[in-house]
């Protein structure tokens, strides 16, 4: 049951299948390619397409535009020191400008920054700052079977690993991403969260937690961790992020809002340097590229996060999205994260080779047969890796419904039994940077004749 009501309403239509065929060709087999009026059920990303409140509309109006010493820079600054403990608030236009204020102060050249899985923005960061971006994940992440309740922890014997190679000199930064995206948006428990604080310290690192679904984590930590049952999530927040120096954030995610983010910190000389960086890319301290009335809409959604019964009924209706899928018969990577479902691609279309990109292959699968889009994060999207080829169905907060969820499901279904028809996909243009190729690149089916070789 959701604890709230739709106040506004946006329609959505299922495209006729000729029609979806027809665009499916015309954006090149690429989902990133197809107009968002001809998707109906849009898991592209949870990232700035959630729902915001009546509150947070109403926010919107308070903003106040004042180009230094806003009120609505105030209002967040007492969001972030109350849910989430930091004193120091530098406002961003999304998740990657605090990346790029905070990393550029912390890290030099030649530097080597460990996290239990980077995202793609922090690895990019960090690479662009000159060092090197380590993941230390555990190994049960690798295993879409293993039940380990919190398989997006830091391995802290990688991490020692690395200090061995390296030098602990050559390490200025140790991140922890919770919930960790890289991993199918598994869990990081306080307990890890602790050990990895300890690790920074002892190696005179400064610990920095990329926060982007502190709430979603907080609520896995409620659920499975036995020390905090029984706690609010917003307690566990400000436990989990109190062991951290510092937190970047993407306010598109567990602030609820569709564009803004920032850096928070506890040391007053790295937040002295990150203003200064942040003039140079961002704007003045008090805004952060940001109008006043994103800041403001930001400050109310953080503190909605954490409130109950908000986060629960997030989180498990992502685990209801991973019952149904199972139920048509469709394998998912388990347990289910905190905001996304990862389809295991190979099992679905396992007569589909690897170089045939059957992830890929059941993204364009998925709006063929009901409208769906999800994304592939696998061998398209990552060309030159290892990478099982996952697409995953990630879940805009507080927007659809019970009967949208069971539409996924039943298309999903119908493609895993009509599996024989896809052949799988294969490049006719790519951009030069390898990395970007999955936003752009333009794809076709494989012709029958190519099927068996
Ligand atoms: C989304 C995200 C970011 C970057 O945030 P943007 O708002 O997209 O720039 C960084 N880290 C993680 C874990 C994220 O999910």
């Amino acid at each position: 049951m959701r604890s709230y009501k739709a106040k506004m309403v946006e329609p959505i239509r299922l495209p006729s299948r000729e029609e979806r065929e027809a665009a499916l060709d015309a954006a090149g087999y690429n989902a990133f390619n197809l107009d968002a009026a001809d998707v109906f059920v849009d898991l592209l990303t949870d990232s700035g397409t959630g729902t915001m409140s009546a509150e947070q509309w109403a926010a919107l109006m308070r903003g106040d535009e004042a180009y230094a010493g806003s009120d609505s820079f105030g209002r967040l600054c007492e969001s972030v020191a109350d849910v989430m403990g930091f004193e120091h608030v530098v406002p961003t236009h999304q998740g990657r400008g605090a990346e790029n204020v905070l990393y550029g102060v912390l890290v030099d050249e030649g530097d080597v920054v460990p996290n239990n899985a980077h995202f793609d923005t922090t690895r990019a960061h960090v690479a662009n700052q000159g060092a090197e971006p380590v993941d230390c994940t555990l190994p049960a992440a690798r295993d879409p079977d293993s039940s380990d309740p919190f398989k997006g922890d830091f391995d802290v014997d990688a991490g020692w690993e690395l200090v061995e190679e390296v030098g602990a000199e050559s390490i200025p930064v140790v991140v922890l991403t919770i919930t960790n995206n890289s991993v199918a948006g598994q869990p990081v428990s306080v307990e890890n969260t602790r050990e990895v604080a300890a690790f920074a310290e002892e190696i005179d690192a400064t610990f920095v937690v990329d926060a982007c679904r502190f709430a979603e984590n907080a609520y896995f930590v409620r659920e499975r961790e036995s020390e905090f049952a029984g706690w609010t999530v917003a307690d566990i927040v400000r436990e989990q992020l109190s062991y951290a120096d510092a937190v970047t954030m993407s306010g598109k995610k567990d602030a609820i809002v569709n564009i803004g983010g920032f850096a928070a910190m506890r040391d007053d000389d790295v937040f002295e340097a990150a203003k200064q960086r942040a003039i140079l890319y961002e704007g003045f301290p008090t805004y952060g590229g940001l109008a006043g009335r994103d800041v403001e809409a930001m400050a109310v959604g953080l503190r909605e996060a954490v409130e109950p019964p908000y986060v629960e009924e997030r989180v498990e209706q992502v685990a209801e999205l991973g019952r149904l899928l199972v139920e048509a018969g469709v394998p998912v990577y388990e347990p289910t994260g905190g905001h996304a479902v990862y389809v295991d691609a190979e099992r679905v279309l396992p007569h589909v080779p690897k170089d045939r990109y059957p992830g890929q292959a059941l993204v364009c699968a998925l709006y063929r047969e009901g409208g769906v889009r999800g994304v592939e994060l696998g061998g398209f999207a990552f060309p030159g890796t290892d990478r099982p080829d996952l697409v995953r169905l990630a879940l805009p907060r507080r927007t659809y419904s019970r009967e949208h969820l069971e539409h996924v499901a039943e298309t999903a279904g119908r493609v895993r039994e009509s599996a024989e028809e896809y052949r799988g996909l294969e490049i006719v243009e790519e951009p030069e940077m390898a990395e970007l190729r999955h936003f752009s690149a333009r794809l076709r089916p494989v012709p029958a004749s190519h099927a068996a070789d």
